[in-house]
């Protein structure tokens, strides 16, 4: 049986930050990724499945400052890294980024928020209606007049904030690469490969792996998914974070003739772990605009794979206050909003809720983004009856289970950061820290 010291399984953007984290700052150590489709990032890391925002919480109204902090040292760390690409244009996009704010209500409670996080975003700049027609002239008119209702909003006129996940994670894998020669490392990549199994035993793991219809066993010393809901599914399996159950929460989009330049978010309700319908110009279509995501419950674990089914009932338990969290849920107003949209007539009820971005759009103004949209794993705590907010990372001694939030993209380097962290000591490996002067110079 062949045996390696690190398995990563799941090749999206956090994988991948991991590969590339463990290339850079450690030595003389054998590594696996492997990923069950047949292309590197095909999941909700794909451009296409997610808003290819960079996250940097001051924009993310359900975000306080000292979290929002956390997400920009993250975000900033993932920016350096963008900007040292040699196709660092095709990866990371600046355009205006916004947060608009509607009425007065919502007005006085983003300017308190710029108060506080003009500090630790200095470059955040308050803008006012006539700022908007300039940047997003769409937002700010109606019917060729200044809308009727007030505005106002906080951002940037031009800001890196848009990242095409996709090719990230690739850059990732052939950054690897160059580092991993000089680096005495030994790394093997598994495409077509499905993790089916795992053993743990005294040294590690025993993993079986289905590739190309063959079954092969490895084994590792340390294992880390970075498989989205697939992560749970296989903490699971080891008997480990038993309380926790799993929503599929998939997010579709709409793409819309009428143009913004950039990326306009509205005031998130605290403590709902994905944004309010937003619009944002997509990077891989020549910057049409896209508004979404929707909240589409999937009784399955990924998007657009058949099947999943089984594999999703083994991660709920519904003898449980499951059922119940899912009620009380549905018990939200915003929440029920949200999953009204998916449904035949959510159309209609989705650009009423467009209309408070650009308030000239019209049904005939939007078309369904088809394939378009990935689905979050959120986690579900039936034992308290609770959803779990943020990164959710089970450990066991050699093992970590990671299942990225609805922000993952955006911090996937700094979670690598802290893995490879985690992964060195348990292996007694030395590494190379200059990454947290690095980090320490960015904050
Ligand atoms: C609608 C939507 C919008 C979003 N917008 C943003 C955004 O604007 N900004 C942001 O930062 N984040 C956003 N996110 C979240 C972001 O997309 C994810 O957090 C991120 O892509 C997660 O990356 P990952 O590598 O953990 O998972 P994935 O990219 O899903 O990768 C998991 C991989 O694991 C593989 N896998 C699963 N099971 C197995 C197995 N058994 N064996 C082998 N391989 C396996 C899969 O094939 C897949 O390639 C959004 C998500 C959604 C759904």
């Amino acid at each position: 049986m062949k045996k390696i010291d690190i398995a990563i399984v799941g090749a999206g953007v956090s994988g991948t930050a991991l590969y590339y984290a463990l290339s850079k700052y450690v030595k003389n150590i054998s590594l696996l990724l492997l990923d069950k489709r047949s292309e590197i990032a095909a999941g909700n890391s794909r451009a296409t499945n997610n808003s290819q925002t960079l996250h940097a919480g001051e924009i993310e109204t359900n975000y306080d400052y000292q979290k929002a902090l956390k997400l920009r040292a993250g975000a900033l760390s993932l920016r350096q890294y963008c900007m040292s690409l040699p196709n660092r244009e095709e990866v990371i996009h600046s355009m205006p980024k916004m947060v608009l704010a509607v009425g007065d209500e919502e007005i006085n409670h983003l300017q308190e928020r710029y108060k506080e996080f003009k500090e630790g975003f200095p470059r955040l700049q308050w803008l006012e209606w006539e700022d908007i027609r300039k940047i997003e002239p769409q937002v700010a008119h109606k019917d060729g007049y200044r809308r009727p209702d007030v505005i106002a909003a906080m951002g940037y006129k031009e800001s890196y904030s848009a990242i095409n996940y996709g090719l990230l994670a690739k850059s990732f894998v052939s950054q690897s690469k160059l580092l991993q020669e000089k680096n005495g490392i030994d790394s093997e990549i598994f495409l077509n490969a499905r993790l089916i199994d795992i053993k743990k035993n005294q040294e590690g793991y025993t993993l079986l792996i289905k590739r190309y219809g063959l079954i092969e066993k490895m084994h590792c010393k340390f294992l880390v998914t970075a498989s989205g809901a697939y992560s749970l599914y296989m903490a699971h399996k080891l008997g480990l974070a038993e309380d926790y159950s799993l929503l599929s929460a998939g997010g579709n989009f709409y793409f819309s003739s009428l143009a913004l330049r950039g990326k306009v978010y509205t005031i998130q309700q605290k403590g709902l772990p994905f944004a309010a319908v937003h619009g944002d110009a997509d990077i891989t279509q020549d910057r049409r605009t896209r508004f979404g995501p929707t909240l589409l419950p999937l009784p399955k674990m990924e998007r657009y794979i058949d099947g999943g089914y089984r594999d999703y009932l083994q991660c709920v338990k519904i003898k449980s206050k499951f059922p119940s969290t899912m009620f009380s849920l549905l018990g939200n107003p915003i929440i029920r909003r949200y999953a009204l949209y998916d449904m035949p007539f959510g159309k209609n009820l989705f650009v009423r809720q467009v209309r408070k971005i650009i308030p000239d759009m019209r049904l005939k103004h939007l078309t369904f983004a088809k394939g378009f949209g990935g689905s979050r794993p959120l986690l579900v705590n039936h034992v308290k009856g609770k959803l779990v907010f943020g990164e959710t990372k089970i450990t066991q001694d050699s093992a970590i289970f990671n299942v990225a939030p609805a922000t993952g993209a955006s911090t996937c380097l700094n979670v690598a950061m802290n893995d490879l962290k985690y992964i060195v000591q348990a292996l007694d490996l030395s590494y190379d820290d200059s990454f947290e002067h690095e980090n320490l110079a960015l904050a």
